[in-house]
């Protein structure tokens, strides 16, 4: 992309990939953080980060992994010293994810004065045995205490990251995690089932039938969140987030939704930095390499960390946005989808769109086209029937 070309983005994902150990399910890059990869991935992304500052104007910034509570307090200093003097006014949401058993005082304390103001944390259960069976690194009493720590550090804005249908979890067990969760009153909840992704112990475990997955209590728990949160004053306003209202609102969204995510959902531009981190930035999309060695290497020889770059035709990109903001509560308004990606969604999805509203999946006003609670829950397959190839089938 052409400097002159290059439109500011407002969206920056930094990826932190150190974490204390691996869970059983997860399948996102990470290795365990020794002292002397963690100094070279600081450099690098610094490094980065550099490169890239002229491009970015970030309201939203957003601190994933990995465990970014991994990091040391010097590694934070830096890190945050740099942010603050590329010469960009603060993002207005910035979120950090953390691990419970990573997360201390000082951290807390630091990153509050840093300008961070969303804290997102990976509590996944309540039930010790279960946070065992995930291979969790933490217990239910460390997830309390790092919640306290955090209020009385002052966030105000704090996300619970829960899972259901962990394997052996029962209704009961989850009603009572899910209970356990929202009483704790946070302003937001995000909650996934549990997926099973290749190449993970959790996988292999079923393929070896050392359980099974039943797909009516699948449904059961999903039905209980949907209920419970919303008993709790946590509206949902996509497939597995749910976000409260601490002051009017005034769009489509909860007050404290979380706009990172809102962004990609409606097709934004966004930049990652860090391994693995994919942008999507002027209509391109690329990704980081998923090796450290490699991501380092490319930048203390002033080489791009991408490892593939990928220019979406707009048919293609308008099927993509289709199914991502279908996710969304509000869907999609008509006027917004043709303005950002140039297609009419009635026409040129309108068989798929009658297919839905004949199954109770969706329906349509005037302005717009949004998935009902039942076609929510089947959010995924009602996105793969978006989904186009660039060029029709001869
Ligand atoms: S802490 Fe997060 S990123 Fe690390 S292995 Fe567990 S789920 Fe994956």
């Amino acid at each position: 992309v052409k400097d002159e070309e290059a439109r500011p983005c407002r969206s920056v994902y930094v990826h932190v990939p150190f974490c204390a150990g691996f869970c059983d399910y997860c399948a996102f890059y990470s290795e365990i953080a020794r002292p002397d990869w963690v100094e070279r991935y600081v450099s690098a992304l610094l490094r980065e980060l550099d490169a890239v500052s002229k491009y970015i104007i970030p309201q939203t910034l957003f601190f994933g992994g990995g465990t970014p509570t991994l990091l040391e307090l010097k590694h934070w200093e830096k890190i945050l010293d740099a942010f603050h003097t590329c010469g960009r006014p603060p993002a207005w949401e910035w979120t950090v994810e953390g691990n419970p058993a990573t997360l201390t005082h000082e951290k807390a304390h630091l990153l509050k004065a840093a300008g961070i103001n969303r804290f997102s944390l990976g509590i996944q259960s309540l039930d010790d045995d279960l946070l065992a069976r995930l291979g969790r690194a933490h217990s239910r009493q460390q997830a309390l205490d790092s919640y306290d720590l955090l209020r009385t550090t002052g966030f105000d804005n704090l996300n619970v990251d829960l899972m259901f249908a962990i394997p052996t979890q029962s209704l009961a067990a989850w009603r009572h995690t899910l209970n356990s969760a929202l009483d704790l009153q946070s302003e937001h909840l995000s909650c996934y089932e549990v997926t099973y992704e290749e190449d993970t112990p959790l996988y292999a475990q079923l393929q070896a039938n050392r359980f099974s997955v039943d797909d009516d209590l699948v449904c059961d728990m999903y039905d209980l969140l949907l209920d419970h949160s919303q008993q709790a004053g946590l509206l949902q306003y996509e497939v597995s987030n749910f976000a409260r209202n601490t002051t009017p609102q005034t769009g489509e969204f909860p007050s404290c939704a979380c706009q990172h995510n809102i962004n990609y959902w409606r097709g934004g531009d966004y930049i990652g930095l860090g391994p693995s981190a994919s942008s999507y930035r002027n209509g391109v999309r690329s990704r980081n390499w998923a090796n450290l060695d490699r991501y380092c290497q490319c930048l203390e020889h002033d080489q791009s960390p991408a490892e593939d770059t990928e220019q979406l035709g707009p048919r293609a990109r308008a099927g993509e946005l289709a199914a991502f903001g279908l996710r969304l509560q509000a869907g999609w308004p008509f006027a917004l989808f043709q303005t950002i990606t140039g297609f009419d969604l009635r026409h040129d999805w309108a068989p798929e769109i009658d297919s839905l509203l004949k199954l109770g999946y969706a329906e349509v006003t005037p302005e717009r086209l949004r998935l009902t609670r039942a076609g929510l829950r089947y959010a995924d397959w009602v996105a793969e029937q978006f989904l186009r190839p660039e060029s029709p089938p001869a």
